[in-house]
């Protein structure tokens, strides 16, 4: 009855180390995901301005856009 005890407690004390490091773990990646988002390097939209991540920006003859659209404007402007 004793030894069934203490295999059950030290059952529920390793799933809790377990939980607790897996938790926290799923922290550190959130934390780590938010931060690389956050620092991402904006540019300035060559036609209206905006600042736009660089990921999504559109890069067009050494110009950097905030669209499609104003990537055409710019180069119509140029012409
Ligand atoms: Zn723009």
């Amino acid at each position: 009855m004793l030894l069934s005890r203490i295999l059950l407690l030290s059952l529920a004390v390793l799933a809790y180390i377990y939980f607790r490091r897996a938790w926290r773990d799923y922290q550190r990646q959130r934390r780590e995901t938010r931060k690389i988002e956050s620092s991402e390097r904006m540019q300035a939209c060559a036609t209206c301005g905006t600042f736009v991540p660089a990921s999504a920006a559109v890069h067009r003859d050494d110009r950097v856009y905030c669209s499609g659209e104003h990537a055409r404007a710019g180069a119509e402007d140029k012409v």
